[in-house]
């Protein structure tokens, strides 16, 4: 019966099964599953004295008369009068002429709602009849997501007829020394407390074991990826030690403690057949590519190739020039791929380096030993198992600032490297939060100090861009860009880059600014994540209320990555309290982890800049930033896969 279509169930056909197909309802079980969003304690039934007084609650009340009226713009209006012992009172409905059919003189009902300010009828009032087994009133009511068509109301009766199915048809899968162990209860009880609730501390429970099969099942599908590719076998890379430490030490920098670090983890593991799965995980500037540089050496070495994927060309020709420049001494061929000729099957170990739209699908050198991945923000769980059925090692970069738990969501399945210092000529980027009046005043300064810099110094100007409004911000955008370049900018070199220019036009640009031709760069699309350029030191955010929190500081990371001091401008107007408080925290907090952290708490996962379209889940019971209850089910995940229990515990968890 839990497979089986909502349409068995009665009173539901064609067309609430079109409805609830909205709310991804499709089968028995999904309905069960639909779980209320808040409660309203109906159940303190109050009598009409008292209501006039409150001026809302519920009253339990006999139907002396009604009926319906009509206006003078043919609108329905149904009047009755109800009373119970203590008084009488009036009460009203607009456009619902059916309710004389099912609220009859001389029945009593509960009725529940507010009195109307104009008249002090009871107005609009939740009405249900009065039995021994209420489904709507007298009680704790659930609230659902709704949908055009489905009212929670409604949604409440379906439920309602499930009841006395749900101990049949659910069957709990979780063994009970683990329900005992985290002190949860039982699946069917949970689902009858979520829907039947009789006090709210029932609900908690209820949540709480909901919470955990929701985690659970992240968590079991983390295993899953694990073991899939333990099981398989590839190149052993052999460490030298000694072509390492001079290749290091020809460097024009000393290397952090934290990329030494990470530098020692990946050719560790690279020594073994067991496939390497590590994420290297450090902000934007921390250096994370001369780390990947050494990795790819290393390989080399040994005799291997690697394939490097990036996200775009542009940033697949910086590395590539970057990677040129680094092995220049060496015989070591590295090639560059943006076109969609086969690679060579040299071989030679080289070092190819492209974008994932063009390396994903390919058929990599057969001698290819590492894999790179510059992920960036675009995570994506599913499309990183489609290249690792070569027989190379794995690594995957990323700057995305992620908060914690989300981290072990997406990357629970890999090892996990760790760069939080910065080079150590970094100075901190300096943030300024500011509303418009101050906002000549931003553009004058941002123009003197090119000046004074005699035109070294560059500056980002960034405004928002929302998808759907494209046309309209590009628009906006370049009518300001007109304005400022005109007048405060009229000394400064300027250009616009917009999501609309084409990728040629688009790279000469970045070319220009990168040649100082360009002092001021505009940008509604944001320039590259990981483009390179020392020089730009000032940034402006435009209306950057829009953006998160977690995006906003990848855009400051375009600046600050040379050792002059760096300066963004986060302006915005018309704050509410929250987000000024949002910008305010990110004005003084430079770290990436922390400023995603604060984002997710404050504004959820599903608002969370990139969230969107990464597959990550979208939680309807857990919440995702808590790390204890991910702990706990990973560690539960672990035991299950032990005992062999992970599949059928798993074809058995709902979400
Ligand atoms: P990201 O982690 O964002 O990819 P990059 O690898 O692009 O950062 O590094 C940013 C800049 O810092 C590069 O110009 C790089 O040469 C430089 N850099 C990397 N490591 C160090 C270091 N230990 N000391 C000084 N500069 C460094
Ligand atoms: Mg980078």
């Amino acid at each position: 019966m839990l497979d089986e279509s909502v349409e068995i169930i009665p009173l539901i056909g064609p067309k609430q099964k079109k409805y609830l197909e909205q709310l991804d309802i499709f089968t028995v079980q999904d309905l069960l599953f639909h779980i209320p969003y808040k409660y309203k304690d109906t159940s303190n039934i109050i009598p009409i004295e008292q209501l006039k007084e409150e001026r809302e609650g519920t009253i339990l009340a006999e139907v002396i008369s009604i009926k319906n009226t009509w206006t003078r713009y043919r609108k329905v209006i149904t009047k009755a009068v109800v009373v119970d012992e203590t008084d009488k009172i009036n009460i009203i409905w607009f456009n619902q002429s059916f309710l004389t059919k099912n609220i009859r003189p001389g029945e009593t009902f509960l009725f529940e709602g507010k009195l109307s300010k104009k008249n002090n009828d009871f107005s609009n009032p939740a009405y249900e009849k009065f039995s021994t087994n209420q489904t709507h009133l007298g009680k704790i009511t659930p609230f659902y997501p709704e949908t055009a068509g489905i009212t929670s109301k409604w949604l409440r009766s379906r439920i309602n007829w499930l009841k006395p199915y749900i101990d049949k048809i659910l069957e709990d899968r979780i063994p009970n020394e683990i329900l005992k162990k985290y002190k949860l209860i039982d699946l069917k009880k949970a689902i009858k407390e979520i829907h039947f609730a009789k006090d709210f501390e029932g609900i908690e429970t209820a949540r709480k074991r909901l919470a955990f099969d929701e985690m659970l099942n992240i968590s079991i599908q983390i295993e899953e990826r694990k073991r899939r590719r333990q099981k398989k076998k590839v190149y052993k890379v052999k460490k030298h030690d000694k072509e390492i430490k001079k290749f290091i030490s020809s460097l024009s920098f000393n290397l952090t403690k934290d990329q030494k670090k990470a530098n020692e983890e990946i050719l560790k593991d690279m020594q073994k057949t067991k496939p390497m799965n590590r994420l290297l995980n450090g902000d934007v500037g921390s250096g994370k590519t001369i780390v990947a540089g050494i990795s790819a050496y290393n390989t080399w070495l040994s005799g291997y190739s690697t394939v490097i994927m990036v996200p775009t060309t542009i940033l697949a020709k910086q590395h590539y020039k970057t990677f040129c420049d680094l092995f220049e001494d060496l015989n070591l061929k590295v090639q560059l791929r943006i076109s969609k000729k086969e690679i060579e099957n040299s071989k030679q170990p080289q070092i190819i380096i492209g974008t994932h739209a063009l390396l994903f699908n390919t058929q990599l050198p057969e001698n290819t030993a590492l894999v790179i991945v510059d992920e960036q923000h675009r995570f994506g769980v599913n499309q990183r198992e489609k290249i690792t059925s070569s027989k190379a090692h794995y690594l995957t970069m990323t700057a995305t600032p992620i908060p914690r738990t989300l981290t072990s969501i997406i990357y629970g399945d890999m090892d996990i490297s760790l760069i939080i210092e910065k080079p150590k000529n970094r100075i901190p980027i300096e943030t300024r939060f500011i509303t418009l009046e101050k906002r000549e005043e931003c553009y004058s300064a941002i123009a003197r100090k090119i000046k004074n810099s005699k035109f070294t110094e560059q500056a980002f100007i960034i405004f928002p861009l929302i998808d759907e409004s494209e046309k309209i911000d590009a628009k906006a955008a370049t009518a300001e860009y007109e304005k400022i370049s005109k007048t405060w900018f009229k000394e400064i070199k300027t250009n616009l880059l917009h999501g609309k220019i084409k990728e040629n036009e688009k790279n000469k640009i970045l070319k220009d600014f990168k040649d100082k031709k360009i002092n001021a760069l505009f940008a509604t699309s944001v320039i590259e994540v990981g483009v390179d350029f020392p020089d730009a030191t000032m940034m402006v955010v435009e209306s950057a209320e829009r953006f998160g929190l977690a995006q906003l500081h990848q855009f400051r990371g375009r600046i600050g990555r040379g050792d002059k001091q760096s300066y963004c401008f986060v302006l915005a107007n018309n704050l509410t309290e929250s987000s000024k408080r949002r910008l305010k925290y990110f004005s003084r907090n430079n770290s990436g982890f922390d400023v995603a952290e604060y984002d997710l708490k404050s504004r959820g996962p599903g608002e969370v800049y990139g969230l969107k379209q990464t597959g990550i889940p979208i939680l309807k019971v857990a919440d995702i930033t808590n790390f204890n209850l991910l702990n706990t089910t990973r560690s539960v995940a672990k035991y299950l896969d032990k005992k062999g229990l992970s599949k059928e515990v798993k074809n058995n968890l709902f979400y």
